[in-house]
């Protein structure tokens, strides 16, 4: 997969050389690219922003200086998904990271200031090109470069390879169970007087699931209920029920 990060921050993104996803494009599971928005200017100040028509505060980042940078990066891709991180958008969950993962090449715009001029998702979408507007959470942050961070991650750790043990992926929170998941511990079994659950050391497979199952539901409920309303009740068994 191919993900162009253009921002006025390069720099912001360089915890991306790190870690999983440093490895990952070391391996070239993933071609990542960050662009400084700047290149695409054409005057002496580089600028990318001017005032809001119908006044207001603050500055707004200008279409022209924007299409040049995506057109540059798509550079005629018809696979490119135009990703543009807002607070008001659509807010991003592990659906949309799964979708995410699943395209060849994400171009993702990360605004400044006031955001970028509406015209930009506009004119893609009229294009035929899908953009998608998403927000990482109902708080408003100085620019979409930790929004960027976020989605690259949570995309960027889907891909094949690049969880050494996808089994990993498989039971976690937000996943196909649609559950949190269950409380992990590892040695020393006993750490400031608090013990492990005793199942835990039994050896007992089914026994272990059945506990995991157990505890995930609970730490749901109490937690998120909305995403136990949003259950599959046909998908419960009868222990499930009964908690
Ligand atoms: N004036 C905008 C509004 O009220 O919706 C907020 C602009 S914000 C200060 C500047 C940039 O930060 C946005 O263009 C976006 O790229 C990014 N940003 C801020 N909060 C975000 C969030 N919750 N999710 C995604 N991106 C966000």
């Amino acid at each position: 997969m191919r993900i162009d990060v253009v921002t006025v921050f390069p720099d912001y993104l360089a915890a991306l050389d790190l870690s999983l996803i440093g490895k990952a494009r070391q391996a070239g599971l993933l071609d990542l690219r960050v662009h400084d928005l700047r290149e695409w200017t054409t005057d002496r100040h580089r600028t990318v922003d001017d005032t809001p028509f119908g006044g207001g505060a603050g500055m707004v980042m200008r279409p022209d200086v924007w299409g040049c940078a995506i057109d540059a990066v798509l550079d005629g891709d018809p696979a490119g998904h135009l990703v543009i991180p807002t607070p008001s958008g659509e807010v991003f969950t592990q659906r949309h990271a799964e979708a995410l993962a699943a395209e060849q090449h994400l171009v993702v715009a990360c605004g400044r200031y006031e955001g970028i001029d509406a015209r930009v998702a506009e004119h893609y979408r009229a294009a035929g090109r899908r953009v998608s507007e998403v927000s990482i959470g109902d708080y408003v942050l100085n620019g979409g470069e930790v929004a960027a961070l976020v989605l690259v991650e949570a995309v960027g750790r889907l891909l094949p390879g690049v969880v050494g043990n996808p089994e990993s992926l498989v039971e976690e929170s937000h996943g196909a169970a649609g559950l949190l998941e269950y409380p992990v511990y590892t040695k020393p079994p006993v750490w400031d007087g608090l013990e492990i659950p005793e199942v835990l050391l039994s050896g007992h497979h089914a026994r272990i699931d059945r506990w995991r199952r157990d505890r995930a539901l609970e730490r749901t409920a109490q937690r998120r209920p909305d995403m136990v309303a949003a259950l599959d009740v046909a998908r419960l068994d009868k222990h499930d029920r009964a908690l």
